[in-house]
């Protein structure tokens, strides 16, 4: 298979980075929304993890209920699904942990593998918001994924 190539907006750079600090001394996280197809990911919008959410320092529970609303507004504007990201609480590493791993594994199974979601973990290392972005592959392991471009359009 082709290596998708990743396009992530600037705007969805800056609100991650505003929800992961605003948490940063537990895990936040919720979906990713944009477009993509079997050559490139279009990374358009992230959502914050609900009204109800749980953030603990080692887990984030998205409130799906609440987020439904937004999934269902995206939808209008033609942005799909594709993933979700999460934060580590500050100075903690982005590697997946086996909890993320499972869950990374079992999202990827609702998707179509030549339309596979992504995943983003951020995290706040020497007072900047850094991010590593992760995929499933053929043999069902979560590897990293950095073939990404920074882009300005919406669309
Ligand atoms: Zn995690």
């Amino acid at each position: 298979m082709k290596k998708r190539k990743i396009y992530i907006s600037k705007k969805v750079i800056k609100k991650m980075e505003k929800l992961t600090v605003k948490y940063n001394d537990t895990e936040n996280g919720g979906y990713i929304f944009g477009k993509m197809n079997p050559e490139w990911v279009r990374v358009l919008d992230v959502s914050d993890a609900g009204r109800n959410a749980k953030r603990t320092f080692s887990k984030v529970e998205f409130d799906n209920d609440s987020l439904l609303e937004y999934v269902k507004e995206k939808l209008q504007i033609n942005q799909f699904l594709i993933g979700t990201w999460h934060s580590h609480p500050r100075n903690y590493s982005l590697i997946p942990s086996k909890l993320d791993q499972s869950t990374m594994i079992n999202i990827n199974n609702y998707f179509d593998s030549t339309h596979a979601p992504i995943f983003i973990i951020t995290g706040i290392h020497d007072g900047n918001v850094k991010f590593s972005i992760y995929k499933i592959n053929k043999f069902g392991e979560v590897i990293k994924d950095m073939n990404y471009e920074i882009i300005d359009c919406e669309g």
